[in-house]
């Protein structure tokens, strides 16, 4: 028998247990920055200095954390399931727990590309990317991330991924980040959705959601016996 399609869509909380701070979660700002300041394409003409700063912390934050219980129930679900991730998040921690699909929507921080031509695409060795670092046509390498008010390439694979879902999964998402948030609007209709997040019950259009209050650490290492249930007794 073939294994039932199982999709997570996940977003920064799905790595707040591994120390990463959320974005929108506290006050607006991601570590005391605004969106404008470091996560524009006007922000990196306008201080690029700045911006390889911050994201220059935001991957030594990275190379020194580790998955969560989050991350590696999830790999536990690939035993059950056909398991397809989709992640508004630049870190690596699926793959790092041993995820084997994982898209990548907004971008990765391990990796730079070029400002001349973006099929150029590097692996960082190091956490720091400078001014200086430059792609194999000599032009500066910058963050390998999509910034707002950027296109989101990789919109069409997700669509696709979505439209085969058996069962969805979202996790840690405010969901107020487009196109990634309408990306829910893809499974086909009448699949179960579980919506987990601390906050989930405040998300009051989510209706038609199964919302689970809680982490993402502690809600997804128990939740296999329920989803093993809901695709076997529907
Ligand atoms: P968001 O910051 O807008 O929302 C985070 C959500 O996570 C909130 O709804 C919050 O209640 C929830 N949350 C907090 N702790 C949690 C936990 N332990 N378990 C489960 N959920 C928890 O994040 P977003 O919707 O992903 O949008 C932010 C954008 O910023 C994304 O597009 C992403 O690219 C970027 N970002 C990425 C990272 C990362 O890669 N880890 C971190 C911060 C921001």
């Amino acid at each position: 028998m073939s294994l039932k399609n199982l999709v997570l869509l996940s977003g920064a909380g799905m790595s707040a247990e591994s120390g990463i701070s959320t974005f929108r979660d506290v006050n607006g700002l991601w570590e005391n920055y605004t969106i404008e300041e470091v996560a524009t394409p006007e922000a990196w003409h306008k201080n690029m200095d700045l911006v390889l700063r911050f994201y220059n912390q935001r991957r030594k934050q990275l190379f020194e954390a580790i998955p969560n219980k989050g991350h590696e129930a999830l790999v536990e679900f690939e035993k059950h399931f056909n398991v397809h991730i989709v992640t508004q998040n630049v870190d690596d921690l699926h793959e790092r727990a041993g995820s084997k699909n994982v898209l990548h929507l907004h971008g990765e921080l391990r990796k730079a590309r070029s400002t001349r031509n973006e099929s150029l695409v590097y692996e960082l060795k190091t956490w720091e990317l400078n001014k200086g670092d430059l792609c194999e046509l000599g032009s500066q390498l910058r963050p390998h991330i999509v910034w707002f008010g950027e296109a989101v390439p990789a919109i069409p694979q997700a669509v696709n991924i979505l439209n085969k879902a058996d069962i969805l999964l979202v996790v840690g998402t405010s969901l107020m980040v487009y196109p990634a948030a309408g990306l829910v609007d893809y499974a086909p209709p009448g699949i179960p959705v579980y919506y987990i997040d601390p906050k989930a019950h405040e998300m009051a259009y989510q209706k038609r959601f199964k919302c689970i209050s809680g982490k993402a650490g502690e809600v997804l290492p128990k939740l296999l016996p329920e989803l093993l249930s809901e695709i076997n007794h529907p």
